[in-house]
């Protein structure tokens, strides 16, 4: 599970000229290496979008890489050149054309030197949303994102000028590029054709109506009903369609995705002998069997060992979330590395697992007896790859097997790099644009914490709470099926609001104890009139992306007043000069109604009650007000608020003596073009330095 960013609080550093860390080198040897820029390029980057609206692209430093042991910064570099190596892994499972499109737009931006620049810019322009979405599908929404300048006839021309100017493109047998510019239209160009990567709705058949490319096209839910139990339970896989029938596809070495998934054992191999500690050797030895057989009982041993191991440089590689499968079973790739910032009180958050577990809301038949004690850190991240980058989520717990959990814990990460990124002119516009006036110093003042507190609360003593019913035979996620993960960060994020009023949190030194009503005022408060701003990315009424999802049905629940409806639940959305807010009449009401449907949301989980948890979201979780969207909208675009961002990683590159690595160096020098074309030249590249 993963936690996304909250984007209405992102940081306007502008991009300082900064000398590099580089800067002591003597200009000649800089010459030489012709690869240090002397920006910083930290802080906004660009803007996307008509409007500037779509996305903000944000460059992140990782401050304390230096400091690190030179072991230390080799297994990180090895881990890196891993995470880099399968970063187009996901574009392959985002549509059968996905990386087609990416490679044909940076074959043709390679070669537009001396391109008309409106025609340039517009290919530089979809490319950008290709990288960051690894496909034509928007990474939250799962809708065709269109390009916004590119037209079909202006694809032609820049493709033929590139042509003549010596790009060679990948070319089906006896394909021509026309041909092939033809096949990829609809995919691009056609809002109709192929709309929704993953479709959730109820009453669809979801395996036909998605267009990922985990399933062949012929594929229905009837096809995949009929595979056995196992195979419809698989993480690393895709179904193919032969002789009528669903064929798996094991994603390992020699089977699909073979090339791709070598390389990064290649790097895996590397980092063995640098591991910091048993737990973690054996980790990475277990992924790359899992890689070279297949076997998803060694991810299962990995994901054990990973959980273990609370060492200082850590990383993701595997298929891990499935926000991308309609079913909710296929994992999706990512990469990342990442070293160990100070972790002090989440720590102790950690520590008191089992004090907040006995006063959860809900009966104490689903309530964990022990728990071992959650490893959880808070960390700078030094890249992310595939499903986590560029587009980064906030914090991860992991692993998501529940059994797993159950019998080991979980590990939790805040990506504090990340979550700083954001600017202050946005944040502050957005508190006086949406906030009633009585709130907007609360927000103001304590909602940094707020959020920091629901972050550590969701993942540290949220997902790993609750026990399910002793009748519960197999894991609730697949017997609740499309709604599990919408339902989990729910009940995650409900566990941080429930509890955020506990005298224990300000007893270890997470507030003072006076703060605490503030900050509690703050955290419902941005919680859910964060969640109405969201409204301004929703082309229509549905929500469909499965945190918000989860937000959506805090929201409708208590302005409902339950189930029921015959509760106050202290909430109420308010219209004042034309504009819509949320009111936080009483707050003791509101956190009732959060207990309520927390242990609501337990029970189901507990008992893999599919309908109800199917009909609990489709009454309160995936519709929104269409007068309050569009008045949501207009002020947002009155704003050029940016809706979601995109983030630009340091770099790592190897000091070199011979051919061992004497030091490696962290740079912050890279635009998203820059990177994203360094890391599609890195895909199948095993040299070092690279
Ligand atoms: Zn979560």
């Amino acid at each position: 599970m993963k936690t996304g960013r909250m984007l209405s609080s992102l940081l306007l550093v502008s991009c300082t000229l900064v000398l590099a860390c580089s800067s002591y080198r003597t200009v000649e040897k800089q010459k030489a290496e012709n690869a240090v820029t002397a920006k910083r390029m930290v802080g906004e980057l660009e803007r996307l979008g008509k409007n500037g609206q779509d996305f903000i692209v944000l460059g992140v430093d990782a401050p304390g890489f230096d400091q690190l042991a030179i072991k230390q910064k080799l297994l990180a570099y090895y881990l890196y050149r891993a995470a880099v190596a399968g970063h187009t892994l996901i574009d392959q499972q985002n549509h059968r054309y996905a990386l087609e499109i990416r490679t044909l737009l940076e074959t043709i931006y390679l070669f537009s030197k001396g391109m008309e620049p409106q025609l340039q810019e517009a290919v530089l322009d979809y490319l950008k949303y290709i990288w960051i979405n690894h496909g034509p599908y928007d990474h939250d929404s799962h809708v065709k994102t269109l390009p916004n300048y590119l037209t079909y006839e202006r694809l032609q021309k820049a493709a033929e000028y590139a042509q003549a100017q010596g790009a060679r493109f990948e070319l089906e047998q006896e394909e021509t590029l026309k041909a092939k510019l033809e096949r990829l239209r609809p995919t691009i160009f056609d809002p109709n054709f192929e709309p929704i990567m993953t479709n959730q709705k109820k009453g669809d058949d979801i395996i036909a109506t998605s267009s990922v490319n985990l399933y062949d096209r012929r594929l229905t839910e009837k096809d995949i009903d009929a595979l056995p139990a196992e195979w419809q339970q698989r993480l690393n896989v895709r179904f193919g369609f032969e002789n009528g029938k669903a064929i798996p596809q094991v994603y390992k070495i020699g089977g699909l995705y073979s090339e791709d998934l070598a390389t990064i054992c290649h790097f895996l191999s590397l980092a063995l002998p640098c591991a910091e500690s048993e737990e973690q050797r054996r980790g990475i030895q277990f992924l790359i069997d899992f890689y070279n057989t297949g076997d998803e009982e060694k991810f299962r041993q990995y994901s054990i060992n990973w959980l273990r191991s609370n060492t200082i440089i850590d990383y993701l590689n595997g298929f891990i979330e499935s926000y991308m499968d309609p079913r909710g079973v296929i994992g999706q790739f990512e990469g990342n590395v990442s070293f160990v910032s100070d972790s002090t009180l989440i720590d102790r958050l950690a520590e008191n697992a089992l004090y907040f577990e006995k006063r959860m809301p809900w009966p104490d038949i689903y309530k964990l007896d022990k728990i071992n004690k959650p490893v959880a850190n808070v960390v700078n991240v030094i890249v992310e790859t595939g499903d986590s980058g560029p587009a980064s989520p906030a914090a991860y717990n992991l692993p998501n097997y529940n059994d797993l959990r159950r019998d080991y814990g979980s590990k939790n990460i805040i990506l504090l790099n990340i979550e700083e990124a954001r600017s202050e002119k946005i944040r502050n516009a957005t508190i006086d644009e949406f906030y009633l006036p009585e709130y907007r110093e609360t927000v103001r003042n304590f909602g940094d914490r707020a959020r920091q507190w629901e972050v550590y609360m969701h993942e540290v003593i949220g997902h790993g709470s609750g026990k399910v019913a002793a009748s519960l035979k197999v894991d609730p996620a697949v017997a609740i099926g499309r709604a599990y993960s919408s339902l989990e960060e729910c009940r995650a994020d409900l566990v941080a609001l429930y509890h955020a009023s506990d005298p224990k949190l300000a007893e270890i030194g997470a507030f003072k104890k006076e703060e605490q009503a503030d900050i509690v005022r703050a955290m419902y408060l941005s919680f859910l009139q964060g969640q109405m701003n969201r409204y301004r990315m929703y082309e229509d009424d549905f929500v469909r992306e499965a945190h918000q999802r989860g937000q959506q049905l805090v929201m409708g629940f208590l302005l409902a007043g339950g189930e029921k409806g015959n509760q106050d639940y202290g909430t109420r959305v308010v219209k004042k000069d034309g504009n819509f807010y949320v009111q936080l009449l009483d707050l003791e009401k509101a956190r009732k109604g959060i207990g309520n449907l927390l242990t609501v949301l337990q029970v189901i989980k507990a008992n893999g009650d599919t309908a109800a948890a199917t009909q609990i979201f489709d009454r309160f979780g995936t519709r929104v007000n269409p007068e309050w969207r569009r008045n949501i909208r207009e002020r947002a675009a009155r704003l050029k608020l940016p809706n979601k961002s995109a983030i630009v990683f340091p770099r790592l590159e190897p000091v070199m003596e011979g051919s061992e690595i004497k030091d490696v160096r962290l740079y912050v020098d890279e635009d998203l073009a820059t990177q994203q074309l360094r890391m599609s030249r890195l895909r199948f590249n095993k040299r070092i330095p690279e």
